[in-house]
């Protein structure tokens, strides 16, 4: 989905009264005085001339106010409860007479997943805002130094990098990203996964930043009562075996969770979660594509959004879908009935709600609890779906582990500590140099391994190669430094090597002033070719003497340029889009960059 249908955004149809609560993963707070004190001090932009607010209504927002906002130049880039748009809004605009309660920044601190002041992960996926194109956003992450590890399935807006918690510092600073949170070790070995966009609203996708919500009001009793409503269903499995998968998956939620669940005879009745298996466009604002990039989506619960689409469960029929292989329906039930409750995505690698998962993954204690906190927990074992509910004879009787033992799940790779093996080929123990060369051997029997590296002076990235690796420059600080080396794949822990080398200083007094840097060839900053690789080559001079020039590029790939005054570098190219960085170092580790994008016919 692009921003641009952000634009468009429909009304909003919220009955709470009132302004009410922000909900941010990092902090849910009712807004105070009209305006944030700080929310005209500029934030660090990537690109001049506008940047990201949040805007509180005084309540549910309407066509006129959203058209007024267009007039200003103003864009919708998501939505955020209660009554709230995240918004990108040029320099210097003025919001006075908009009907609106509060305004404020996205502020630095609302980025970082509150889940990482509990670890440093190997890696990190980096969002941006739903109107940052993939170019800046790759450009802005190259700028701050961090490994961009190109891998498919990756969700819209989403980048996967390794990067040390300083650069993730100044990444979080920038006005453009959204939200950082920890990548899992499944996205960084490139294990096949699931992806999800999110949550829908009548306006798009939740964003990863956004901590939901309300889920469904609760009757009476305390009990959120739902029903749900087989639409077309795939040709690719047998009706009543999609049924049962399904309902399986509902299932397994009512286990931990309190909620009643009836089949019901209305798609359009409220409080229906309609399921349906549709193709390209289906009935809603968002057409499904026919590539198989997206699986499934899920409409957030009333409210936000309106009924009947409210709860609503759309799967891709273009899919390869399947009972216990690949595509599992199951599995992808699990995660978007989870939607369907009311849940957003977690930060937890692991779980089912987190936006990558494996077919075959099973729920977290952290799933549970996140339902849990919405509805109250189920009565211990009782299943979820009476086997007394009324039953339309076109619907299968609703499953309950009596009646249907429950069906093996697709196999969930237990993770073994065995037979994953590192080894580093000892560097020297001390050096003048500001980087060393590392490489070392990683074995399996099977399958493929990634090896990380990361320093205790912050510098992290990825190793090229497999199964014989190499790191072609890990920077060196004065002292001792300890590099930790991380073999990961599918099926093991990670196993990790530590090397410890110093760096001797030889002069006393600190550079502190980068080389200059000339890209010579190619001439032009964006240019096409046919060809597998490109040649640069440039000058470069410092005070003190470079004493290396590297190129990275967005797919990963690193080295190091022959010569330094006068470098050269041959650069692989992928089919697609590459851009390149071209770097000038110091002895201190100064550095200054050039960069060029090659687009590979
Ligand atoms: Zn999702
Ligand atoms: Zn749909």
């Amino acid at each position: 989905m692009s921003w641009r249908n952000l634009a468009a955004l429909t009304l909003i149809q919220a009955t709470i009264l009132g302004a009410g609560t922000l909900h941010l993963k990092t902090r849910t707070f009712e807004p105070g005085a009209a305006v944030e004190d700080s929310v005209m001090a500029p934030l660090r932009h990537w690109r001049p001339g506008s940047s990201h607010y949040l805007l509180q209504f005084k309540g549910p927002i309407s066509q006129s106010q959203l058209d007024d906002l267009n007039a200003r130049g103003v864009t919708v880039t998501g939505a955020v409860p209660d009554n709230a748009v995240m918004v990108v809004a040029p320099d210097g605009v003025s919001f006075n007479g908009l009907d609106v309660a509060w305004i404020g920044r996205h502020r630095p601190t609302d980025k970082l997943s509150p889940v990482l002041a509990n670890a440093v992960p190997l890696g990190y996926v980096v969002e941006v805002h739903a109107d940052v194109s993939a170019a800046d956003a790759t450009l802005m992450l190259l700028d701050s130094g961090v490994q961009i590890i190109d891998r498919s399935g990756l969700v819209n807006h989403q980048f996967l990098v390794v990067a040390s918690p300083e650069q993730v510092a100044y990444l979080q600073a920038w006005d453009e990203v959204s939200y950082i949170f920890p990548a899992s070790q499944d996205l960084l070995a490139g294990v096949d996964l699931v992806g999800c966009s999110g949550p829908l609203t009548q306006s798009g996708h939740i964003a990863q930043y956004v901590l939901v919500g309300h889920g469904w009001p609760l009757n009476g009793a305390s009990v959120v009562v739902l029903n749900y409503y087989f639409g077309s269903l795939t040709t690719k499995v047998p009706d009543v075996k999609t049924k049962s998968e399904i309902l399986r998956a509902f299932n397994e939620w009512g286990k931990y969770v309190k909620f009643h669940l009836n089949a019901g005879t209305d798609a359009q009745a409220p409080n229906t979660i309609a399921i349906l298996f549709g193709s390209g466009s289906h009935g809603d604002a968002f057409p499904f594509d026919s590539s198989g990039l997206t699986l499934a989506h899920t409409f957030y619960p009333a409210p936000p959004n309106p009924e009947p689409i409210a709860g609503d469960m759309h799967f891709n029929a273009v899919e390869n879908w399947n009972a216990g292989g690949n595509i599992d329906i199951y599995t992808v039930a699990l995660h978007e009935f989870g939607h369907a409750l009311g849940l957003g995505h977690t930060d937890n690698p692991g779980d089912i709600m987190y936006p990558y998962y494996r077919l075959g993954a099973q729920l977290s204690a952290d799933d549970i609890a996140g339902a849990v906190n919405l509805y109250g927990a189920a009565a211990a074992a009782a299943p979820t779906v009476p086997a007394t509910a009324p039953v339309d004879p076109a619907i299968v009787p609703p499953v309950t582990p009596a009646i249907n033992p429950p069906v093996a799940p697709p196999a969930t790779p237990s993770i073994p500590k065995t037979s994953l093996t590192l080894s580093v080929i000892a560097p020297v123990p001390a050096t003048t140099d500001a980087f060393i060369s590392l490489a070392g051997t990683a074995s399996l029997a099977t399958g493929s391994i990634s090896v990380a590296w990361q320093t205790d002076r912050g510098a992290a990235g990825l190793a090229t190669g497999s199964a014989n690796w190499s790191i072609p420059a890990v920077p060196l600080e004065i002292g001792a430094n300890m590099i930790t080396i991380t073999a990961m794949d599918a099926a093991h822990l990670p196993v990790t090597a530590v090397v410890s080398i110093t760096r001797q200083a030889v002069s006393a007094g600190p550079d502190t002033i980068p080389p200059d840097l000339n890209l010579i060839s190619p001439g032009v900053t964006t240019l096409s070719t046919t060809d597998a690789g490109i040649t640069a080559s440039g000058t470069a001079t410092d005070n003190m003497g470079v004493t290396k020039v590297m190129w990275l590029t967005n797919a990963g790939t690193s080295g190091t340029a022959s010569g330094t005054a006068n470098w050269q570098a041959t650069i692989p190219l992928y089919v697609g889009t590459n851009r390149v960085v071209i770097r000038a170092y110091d002895a201190a580790g100064n550095f200054r960059w050039r960069s060029f994008v090659v687009v590979r016919k």
